[in-house]
This record gives C-alpha cells, sequence and structure tokens, in this order.
C-alpha cells in the first residue's frame, strides 16, 4: 500500500513557531522533502534513518521545477510510509501546496495537510506589526508581488483604494512598480511602509519609510528576499510592540565551540535570549579504556571515594555502571568529589547528589577540598580525560592511592556540514574548555580563508573558567570575557552583561 503525503507548514522562519502536529509528523517521517524557507533546524527532529530531499526555490533559482516535485511526492510514496512535503509558512499561502495535493489525490495517493503560520501574518507579529487593528486597519490582503503571465497582472487600482493592512509577498523585484501603482491610484504618499526582511530568524531586518520614502530606504538598506512588504497605519505600532527585536541578544552573533554533544541547552538559552547562535563543533569525543573502567567499577569495594573533573567521564562512569545492572546505590560507601557545577548536575542526574565541591571550580581547589576531607593513604578513583594534568595527579598521589582510568580523550575535529563563511561578523566566541581552544585552532590553521583566525580578532573571545583562560593565552588569544563562576550559565549571563553595557 501507498504511503501517505503530509504536507506540513513550518512557520514563518522560528523553528518553535512549528505545529505540534507538524513536530510529531517531522518525529515519524521516512522522508522529508523541504525548500529554502523551512527552516532546516527542524530536520534535527527527524529520526536517524530518515532522507531528506532539498527542492531548494530561492527567488530566480530553481532547484526543481514544481512539475519533478510532484512526480517526485508521487514516487516516494511509493517506497515510504511516511513523507513529510515541508513547506516555509502556510502551506496554502503562496506555497503551490494546493497543486501538490490536487497531483496526489488525481495519483491515488493519500494525502493530508498540517496547516502553518503563514509570515503574512506571523512575520509582521515578529516585527511588531498587528496585521489587523481596532479603528486603523479593519481588514487585511495578503497579495503576491510576483506574477509570471502578463495577464495576471496585479489590479493596483481596487488595491490602493482599501483602507486595509496590504502585505505584499515575493515584492522585492517589485517594489518600484508596487509603490508607484498604489500611489498612481490614489494611496497617500504618507501611508506607513515596513520591510521585513527574514522575519522571525535572528537576522530579522526592518526597514521603515512612507509609499514616498521607501524605494530609497529599501536601496539605502540593500533589501534582499525573502521579505515581507507591509503597507498601513498598523506600521507604526512597531514603536511599541517591537518584543522580538527587544530580546537582549538580539543582533547579537555568538559561536559555540563545544562538540556536538551536549550542547543543545547553551544555543537554546542564548537563541531565547535572541541571540544568533552558530554551532562550530571543534572537538569531538572518544570514549576509550571503557573495559577497565569496567573492572575497576567491579572493584569499587577497595575505593573510599570516586574524583570526577568532567560530566563526560561522569557520563561514562554511570554508562558502564548500567551495563553491569548497577545504579548509584552501589556507590553509597564511596565519596563523590566534583571538580565545579556542571560535573555536580551530571552526578545529580545519575542519582547523586554530592556538596563535595570547591567553592572554585578549579583542580587546585579540588585538591584542596580532598586533602580536607580525607585520612592519609585513602584509595580514590579518577576518571577523567586523556588530557588530564599529570603533575596535578603525581601532587595528590603523595598522600593518596590514586587509580586513574583515563575513559576519554577529546581530539580536534571539524564539521563539514558548517559553512564557515557565515563566521564573518562575529560578536562573540565562546570557548568551554581547554580542547575547543586547542581545536578552533587547529581548525583555523587548517582553513585558507582566515575567517576563523580573524573573528579571533574581531569578537569578543569568552572563556569558561582559567584552564580556558590559558591555553587561549598559550596561542596569544586576547581574552575578552571570564564569568566569576565558571559554568555554563555564568557564561551566558557574563555576555549578556556584556553586550548591555555595549549597547548603552
Ligand atoms: N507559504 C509561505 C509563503 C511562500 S512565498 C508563507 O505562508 O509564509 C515566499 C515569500 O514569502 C517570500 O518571497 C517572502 O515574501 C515571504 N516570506 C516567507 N518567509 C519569510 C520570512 N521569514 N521573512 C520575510 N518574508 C518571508
Amino acid at each position: 500500500m501507498n504511503g501517505l503525503v503530509y504536507l506540513v507548514g513550518a512557520g514563518p522562519g522560528d523553528p518553535d513557531l512549528i505545529t505540534v502536529r507538524g513536530l510529531q509528523l517531522i518525529e515519524r517521517a521516512d522522508v522529508i522533502v523541504y525548500d529554502h524557507l523551512a527552516n532546516p533546524s527542524l530536520l534535527t527532529y527527524s529520526r536517524s534513518d530518515c532522507d531528506y530531499i532539498y527542492v531548494g526555490k530561492e527567488a530566480g533559482r530553481h532547484t526543481m521545477a514544481q512539475e519533478e516535485i510532484n512526480k517526485l511526492l508521487v514516487e516516494l510514496s511509493k517506497t515510504n510510509a511516511v513523507v513529510v512535503r515541508l513547506k516555509g509558512g502556510d502551506p496554502y499561502v503562496f506555497g503551490r501546496g494546493g497543486e501538490e495535493g490536487a497531483v496526489l489525490h488525481q495519483a491515488g495517493v493519500r494525502f493530508e495537510v498540517v496547516p502553518g503560520i503563514t509570515s503574512a501574518i506571523g512575520g509582521l507579529t515578529y516585527a511588531g506589526i498587528p496585521i489587523t487593528s481596532r479603528n486603523i486597519a479593519t481588514s487585511f490582503h495578503v497579495v503576491t508581488g510576483h506574477r509570471s503571465k502578463k495577464s495576471q497582472e496585479i489590479q493596483y487600482q481596487p488595491l490602493a483604494q482599501l483602507e486595509g493592512t496590504l502585505v505584499f509577498l515575493m515584492g522585492v523585484g517589485n517594489l518600484k512598480t508596487i509603490v508607484e501603482n498604489l500611489l498612481k491610484y490614489g494611496k497617500s504618499p504618507g501611508t506607513p511602509v515596513a520591510i521585513i526582511y527574514k522575519a522571525s530568524t535572528p537576522d530579522q531586518k526592518v526597514t521603515v519609510g512612507t509609499l514616498e520614502t521607501i524605494i530609497e530606504e529599501a536601496k539605502r538598506a540593500d533589501i534582499q528576499p525573502p521579505s515581507l512588504i507591509v503597507i498601513g497605519e498598523v506600521v507604526l505600532q512597531r514603536e511599541n510592540l517591537a518584543f522580538f527585536e527587544q530580546r537582549p541578544l538580539f543582533g547579537q552573533h555568538i559561536v559555540i565551540t563545544r562538540s556536538r554533544q551536549g550542547q543543545s541547552k547553551m544555543t537554546r538559552a542564548l537563541t531565547e535570549l535572541g541571540g544568533k547562535v552558530t554551532q562550530l563543533p571543534t572537538i569531538k569525543i572518544k570514549a576509550q579504556n571503557l573495559d577497565l573502567l569496567a573492572e575497576t567499577i567491579k572493584l569499587m569495594d577497595g575505593y573510599q571515594g570516586l574524583i570526577f573533573t568532567s560530566g563526560v567521564s561522569v557520563k561514562l562512569f554511570f554508562e558502564e555502571m548500567a551495563k553491569q545492572e548497577l545504579d548509584c546505590r552501589y556507590l553509597h560507601k564511596q565519596k563523590v568529589y566534583s571538580v565545579g557545577r556542571e560535573t555536580q548536575k551530571v552526578l545529580k542526574a545519575n542519582g547523586i547528589r554530592t556538596s563535595l565541591v570547591p567553592t572554585t571550580y578549579t583542580k587546585e581547589g579540588l585538591a584542596d577540598l580532598i586533602r580536607e576531607t580525607s585520612e592519609v593513604g585513602e584509595r580514590f578513583l579518577l576518571a577523567r580525560s586523556a588530557k588530564g594534568d599529570p603533575l596535578w595527579l603525581s601532587e595528590l598521589s603523595e598522600t593518596f592511592t590514586l587509580t586513574e582510568v583515563q575513559c576519554y580523550d577529546t581530539v580536534s575535529y571539524k564539521d563539514p556540514k558548517v559553512d564557515i563563511s557565515g563566521l564573518k561578523a562575529v560578536d562573540y566566541l565562546t570557548f568551554t574548555s581547554a580542547s575547543t581552544v586547542h581545536g578552533y585552532m587547529a581548525q583555523a590553521k587548517s582553513e585558507t580563508s582566515g575567517v576563523l583566525l580573524d573573528a579571533l580578532k574581531s569578537a569578543k573571545v569568552c572563556v569558561i573558567g582559567p584552564a580556558t583562560r590559558l591555553a587561549a593565552e598559550s596561542y596569544d588569544i586576547v581574552v575578552d570575557l571570564q564569568p566569576k563562576d565558571y559554568t555554563i550559565n555564568d557564561m551566558i549571563e557574563a555576555i549578556l552583561a556584556d553586550s548591555q553595557t555595549r549597547k548603552v
């Protein structure tokens, strides 16, 4: 039996604006056919074995003709149970969703449509423009600014007579024609106009003028598609309602250099604050010596304590415990030390609440804490990175018996999917460990355009703590920001505080 095709609206740009049903279908999809206005980050919600087909459709650059897309959907339904056709905004608002539906119907393929928030309404909302407003605009009209056939020319005369809000999609190339015709048929030259570029994304840019000035303003701002052209008095309400651009980090471009795992929370927090976040993984974590770790876990009785200096080692340790059907109760006799709050959090997630955390969150502080809270000769297990400081270990070993298991290593890594050219205008470059600094430098040196080295000079460099600072300074990198406490949250706070002082 043929599969089902779902025409899903992805929303105007912000991936969080997709519907619950749309997201559920992405999660179930066998294959996703998407175009350039659907935010590609939505694909990360799909199954790991889901296939993706990009069918493009940027203004003037059609990767695949509509007829081919129609055929493709019919074909895919023969071999896939769930085909998702992901379209920007709403599938039926200038999205040719109707054509796709009709072709599927004629081919006998079952399909369903999931409406989305159209940019024609939601895009305005994010620019602080309510599409209707009592006593100001009692109707709205969404018009395509792009007509393929002469016979379908836009009827400007009736449009110019309307008092409601006019919204033109696909109108950037025709701005002059639109404005001139509306003026010609009697719209007042003082009518407010806004052009919204990439609405509801961190790149959103709003240019405001009147019918008289907007052509000049648009030239000056170098307006590009995709943009919405909004004409009407409601534009003025932006003054009070532009919440999106008021987000504290709006307009700031922040680069995160952590490995792919575990970075989403930081990205999420910064995005929620309005920042534009680029994830540039510079390291990869490679587990090692897991057999040794497993054996050591079996001998836990011989140890008085466990020492963790990173969340990664906690995770690996508990994964090995789980393989042996053990949980936190197995460690009830041992003291558990954590270098800082991040590691402490991972311990807590695994059922261990420990207060054995130094106040400074440094390895020196941790050594002091161990000395203060232990008897000479006690035995400890230290599960950590292969890049751990050997001196620290040998100093502690003078007083205690330490067994070290180097259960992972961090290696420099370059993700071929990241487009480095997007890193030309970076405001903050963040490093959350010494290895991310080394990984970044390895990438920067192997990269001929010099973009990464330039970013080190033009952006503010933010490190999580003293060890990361040392690594940066070993390359003569000037560190601009280091939070008071060495945690991700404090790092975000530091960026926030810095960006506020910049704005004043
Ligand atoms: N189905 C889509 C519209 C597709 S037509 C929807 O409902 O939103 C493509 C046009 O939509 C673009 O040329 C542009 O005018 C507009 N558009 C879509 N997303 C946009 C965005 N995030 N910012 C500005 N304009 C956008």
